[in-house]
């Protein structure tokens, strides 16, 4: 999406550890223009899909997939969240989540009465890196018996392994821009 593609070149910052920082529009500061043509060119990609239900990880992929949700006819959003341990109950589906930029394990939980068996979810989130907060949905739609019709990405780092191995698992990936190299010494960002 070559909109996306000019505001990261435009604005985004390589800092060390593999880490692209974008929160002037995406992750911090939403510019909601911008997020509403992303969910366009989601809701065309996957326009063929029967998608009941957007799912994601708080916090950045809220208000992307919030947004997106209007482009898909207004389909609810449910954002796993952190686990307070406090409230941790059998109603809940969980899954454990390598935080990239944090470093931390986190419990994330979706309320099993938001998500049904067989309904049928698109996964969206502001970045792929690895793939575990990808890992992390996919393993609580697999609890709840929900179908993952595809994943909707802004920006993939095409350098680190997470987009290979959801291709390779079979899932419909669709990210607006990848990057295919970043260097921190001079800040020259590369689309694939
Ligand atoms: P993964 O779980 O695929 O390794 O990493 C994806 C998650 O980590 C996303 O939810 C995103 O919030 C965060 N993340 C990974 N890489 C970056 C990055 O380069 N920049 C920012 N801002 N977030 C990232």
């Amino acid at each position: 999406m070559q909109e996306l593609k000019e505001r990261i070149i435009a604005e985004g910052i390589v800092r060390e550890g593999n880490v692209l920082k974008v929160d002037s529009f995406l992750n911090h500061q939403c510019d909601v223009t911008l997020y509403q043509h992303m969910g366009d060119a989601w809701a065309q990609h996957f326009a063929d899909k029967k998608i009941d239900k957007i799912l994601t990880v708080a916090a950045s992929g809220i208000g992307i997939s919030c947004v997106a949700a209007l482009s898909f006819g207004g389909v609810p959003v449910v954002f796993a969240r952190k686990a307070q341990s406090i409230n941790l109950d059998g109603d809940q589906y969980t899954a454990r989540v390598h935080s990239y930029t944090h470093g931390n394990d986190n419990t994330v939980i979706i309320a099993k009465r938001f998500l049904q068996p067989g309904e049928h979810v698109l996964l969206i989130d502001d970045f792929l890196a690895n793939g575990a907060a990808l890992d992390g949905l996919i393993e609580i739609c697999r609890q709840a018996d929900a179908v993952v019709e595809g994943i909707g990405i802004a920006v993939e780092k095409g350098f680190q392994s997470g987009g290979k191995r959801m291709r390779e698992s079979g899932y419909d990936v669709c990210s607006l821009a990848i990057v295919k190299s970043m260097d921190v010494s001079t800040g020259k960002i590369e689309f694939a």
